[in-house]
């Protein structure tokens, strides 16, 4: 299978993909080594520790996977098969080892730390796996060490931790907090030289990483991307929800009994035109969420533009699709082991049914109109997923939108659509000179089975997917959010 490559704006060619999967692109490794160091003051991971590392989980019953092309960069087999699907839940538990005074935790919301083998006492092995399989390149980690010895912030004892991955390459960069929020200032980067990613001959991440960690008595939390839980989205929504204009309610609940958050910036009328903002349907894709809360921040904002564009126009949050999933520590499913983002036709599950019957409401009941819809997410590189058009590549495409009422209505005002995308995509790129946006066409699922698809077969509403990079700089994620946001309103005032 390969994957796309993205293109710059400028060009506006949209390339046609091969990959169907959203949120899903292969990093380009700049690295190429034959599994051998490449740097001399990296954490290196001996021949005799990886045998010592396979004895371990074999005696664990665990395995090992050696086959770095078992991870899946598109959708794995069955992905579109949206049904109930079994999942393991992970253990929650201390890892603790007295002798080498050490302990390891996954007990808090977000965690993932499968289990923790000691090769001696300042050697570690943490096994990382997914909630079920196959599932894609998304090898989620997040736990908390601490060292029962040493005296907090006087010294530390210095760890080797190797994240062994189960069916998975190593993806993100580990970033440390001795005091996490839902801040991401509360969070910092591992110093480069106290980190490893191990590469196989291809250059590809392998499924193993080593961190140098410094533990003492003050709880070291250490995860793929900055923690912001269900919890968090609770609260940043019950601090907006302190606005006149902005209504918090229930949209429905999760597959494990989870309020689905809805916001409602309501200052227009009822069935006044609406812009539609959904996120989180994979849980580790938190730099799509450091996107997200500006963006919609920036609506609710105190500005003469937001304030003019609340009079006119109406916005329709689910800030949070899958916080069994955020919660749990999966790496891309929700508690039904389902793909989220691949339910947009069958709606097997009910965070996306509750999204759909919500907007089906407003748009059969009020009559509303929808203006905009954004789904945001997380992906190796930043990239503006598109919607192209004519939408009909394919027979069954064609099939579907044949049988859909609103054909005639959505194949007139397609280019319209795409038009009004590219051309807040564009004004985008001219705020941030210096940030190279990327645009591709949305990967096809080959029955329409994502958000982006269902927004614009749907809903008629000009559609994309907006993903954020793993590493992107957080700050200027920020001022994206802002300044995009701030694209969109002026766009949909002047029409
Ligand atoms: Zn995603």
């Amino acid at each position: 299978m390969m994957h796309h490559s993205p293109q710059r704006l400028s060009v506006l060619a949209v390339s046609v993909l091969v990959a169907l999967s959203a949120c899903s692109t292969v990093r380009q490794t700049t690295t190429s080594t034959s599994g051998t160091s490449t740097s001399n003051t990296s954490p290196s991971i001996s021949a005799e520790t990886t045998a010592k590392a396979r004895t371990i989980l074999k005696e664990a019953g665990l395995r090992m996977s050696t086959d770095a092309t078992k991870a899946y960069s598109y959708d794995p087999p069955g992905s579109l098969n949206t049904n109930d699907k079994p999942i393991e839940f992970q253990k929650k538990r201390t890892f603790a080892f007295p002798t080498a005074g050490i302990s390891f935790s996954n007990e808090f919301d977000g965690a993932r730390l499968n289990d923790v083998r000691m090769v001696d006492d300042s050697t570690f092995i943490g096994v990382l796996a997914p909630e079920n399989a196959p599932v894609n390149y998304s090898a989620w980690y997040a736990f908390k060490v601490w060292s029962a010895k040493a005296p907090a912030k006087v010294s530390a004892k210095t760890i080797r931790l190797t994240l062994t991955y189960l069916e998975a390459r190593h993806r993100y960069v580990p970033k440390l907090s001795r005091k996490p929020s839902a801040d991401w200032h509360s969070w910092k980067t591992i110093d480069s030289a106290a980190y490893k990613v191990h590469y196989d001959s291809a250059g590809r991440e392998t499924t193993s990483a080593t961190l140098r960690l410094a533990v003492n008595a003050d709880t070291l939390w250490v995860s793929g991307h900055e923690l912001f839980t269900s919890n968090d989205f609770e609260a940043w929504s019950a601090n907006l929800a302190k606005l006149p204009f902005v209504k918090k309610s229930v949209l429905g609940t999760s597959s494990l009994g989870k309020p689905l958050i809805r916001l409602d910036i309501a200052e227009a009328a009822p069935n006044a035109p609406c812009v539609v903002i959904v996120s989180r349907q994979h849980p580790p894709e938190h730099t799509g969420t450091l996107a997200l809360l500006p963006f919609v921040e920036t609506l609710a904002g105190d500005t003469p533009l937001a304030k003019e564009f609340r009079q006119k126009f109406r916005v329709f949050v689910a800030p949070c699709m899958n916080p069994d999933g955020v919660d749990g520590g999966h790496w891309r499913h929700n508690a039904h082991g389902v793909d989220l983002n691949r339910d947009w036709n069958n709606f097997n599950q009910p965070e996306p049914r509750s999204v759909r019957d919500a907007l089906l409401k407003m748009r059969d009941s009020l009559k509303t109109r929808f203006v905009f819809g954004v789904d945001f997410h997380t992906t190796q590189h930043d990239i503006f997923y598109t919607v192209s058009n004519p939408p009909m590549n394919t027979a069954r495409d064609s099939a579907e939108y044949m049988r859909n009422p609103a054909y005639k209505q959505y194949n007139a005002a397609s280019q319209e659509r795409s038009k009004f995308v590219e051309t807040w995509l564009e004004r985008t790129q001219a705020l941030f000179p210096t940030y190279q946006v990327t645009i591709s066409d949305s990967p096809r699922t080959p029955n329409g089975a994502t958000s982006g698809r269902w927004f614009d077969r749907e809903l008629l509403a000009p559609s994309l997917t907006y993903e954020v990079g793993d590493e992107t700089d957080r700050e200027l994620i920020r001022q994206i959010g802002v300044g995009s946001a701030k694209v969109l309103m002026e766009m949909l005032l002047k029409q």
